[in-house]
């Protein structure tokens, strides 16, 4: 997918690479949708070895990343609902968004860890605090 684009930030993001050499896979399954191993992943990368967790309670910044993408899909829905069904109440509006955001939540889970390490790791450059 988008083999363009390798060495940029979004190929990392988009294919769930390791940010550093895009060759490794981030996530034990590429399934988004498996309930039992969506969050499974690897602790190191599979090709050039690159710790992800690179200090205890890294992952927690990437609840604003999955913040941030939440509130980006509910604007979405909105917009959407708003466009194409103007004659809809309001509280189908907070059950869309609600139902929205449920069922994005796996995918918003595992892109915002991957953007949250690309914010500091960047493709071919190691932090200089990873060994
Ligand atoms: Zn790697």
């Amino acid at each position: 997918m988008l083999e363009s684009t390798k060495g940029s930030q979004l190929y990392s993001i988009l294919n769930q690479k390791c940010p550093v050499c895009q060759e490794g896979d981030y996530y034990i399954n590429r399934q988004a949708y498996n309930l039992k191993t969506f969050d499974k992943s690897h602790t190191h990368c599979s090709y050039c070895n690159h710790k992800f967790e690179i200090e205890n309670g890294f992952f927690f910044g990437a609840m604003y990343v999955s913040y941030g993408l939440s509130i980006a899909i509910a604007v979405a829905l909105f917009m959407a609902t708003y466009v194409l069904f103007p004659e809809t109440p309001y509280y189908a509006y907070i059950f869309i968004i609600i139902i929205g955001i449920v069922l994005f939540t796996p995918i918003a889970f595992r892109l915002s860890r991957i953007i949250w390490m690309n914010l500091f790791s960047s493709y071919g450059k190691r932090e200089i605090f990873n060994k």
